[in-house]
């Protein structure tokens, strides 16, 4: 579904991407772990032209990513995007933090999005909050509303950068349940993640990023009993 060839990105004196080739398919889950600074944001947020890159190419759907117009907003609306602070509209509802998108983008009725909205409500388990604002809810239920709103557009992936991160220890699993449901629901899924439970039973692959570099990929169940980088091995000693 997406493909990136040597893609490099600087920023100013710091190489942050250095020559990534990676592709994820279409239905599989990636989970991206690395220590901090390595480059795991950077690498999600060229994937939907967030960011600019300096050289390489990255190809989504068949094509090469816009560099605006509307084939920018376009590719913006099939590849959602989850981040570790909500980034929920603290003066909308959170039934209308779903339906902005389908309505203002996608031009789709009001009625017909608050109907599909109350299932994506449903589906992440928060329909009864539906008509509250963001800061009466808890941190798990304000990403799940984030990852209702993603789902809302319909998108073919799906970017997780630290879901997890900035919630209480014990509102963690619900988000991650959440998105194992997805996962197995066949969502195509980039999952920056520090949740190594989540990336055992949920990953089809995990990608090792460690200064700028894809270091090393492989199956969970091979990545996690013997990684073959000392770099890896270091990571995951200082980790489980
Ligand atoms: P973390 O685990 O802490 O989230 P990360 O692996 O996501 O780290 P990135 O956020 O991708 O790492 O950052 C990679 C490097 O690029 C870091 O050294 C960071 O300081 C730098 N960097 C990231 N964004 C910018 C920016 N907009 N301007 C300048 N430098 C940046
Ligand atoms: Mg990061």
């Amino acid at each position: 579904l997406v493909k990136l060839e040597g893609v490099n990105k600087h920023f100013g004196a710091l190489h942050v991407l250095k020559d990534i080739d990676l592709a994820v398919e279409r239905g599989e889950v990636v989970v991206v772990i690395g220590p901090s600074g390595g480059g795991k944001s950077t690498l999600c947020r060229v994937i939907n032209r967030l960011e600019t890159i300096d050289s390489g190419t990255i190809v989504f759907d068949g094509r090469e990513l816009p560099a605006e117009g509307k084939a920018l907003a376009r590719l913006r609306s099939e590849v959602g995007m989850v981040f570790q602070s909500f980034n929920l509209f603290s003066h909308k509802t959170i039934l209308e933090n779903v339906t902005l998108g389908p309505t203002k983008v996608r031009g789709i009725s009001r009625q017909q999005a608050e109907q599909r909205g109350m299932e994506l409500l449903e589906r992440v388990g928060i329909a009864a909050q539906a008509g509250k604002y963001p800061a009466q809810l808890s941190g798990g239920q304000q990403q799940r509303t984030a990852i209702a709103r993603a789902l809302a557009m319909d998108p073919k992936m799906i970017l997780f950068d630290e879901p997890t991160s900035a919630l209480d220890p014990e509102m963690v699993q619900e988000v991650l349940d959440v998105m194992t449901a997805l996962a197995r629901e066949g969502m195509t899924m980039m999952v920056v993640t520090h949740e190594m439970g989540f990336a055992r039973r949920a990953a089809d692959r995990v990608v090792f990023v460690a200064d700028g570099q894809i270091v090393e990929q492989a199956p969970p169940a091979e990545f996690f009993t013997q990684p073959s980088s000392e770099r890896a091995r270091d990571f995951l000693s200082k980790i489980l």
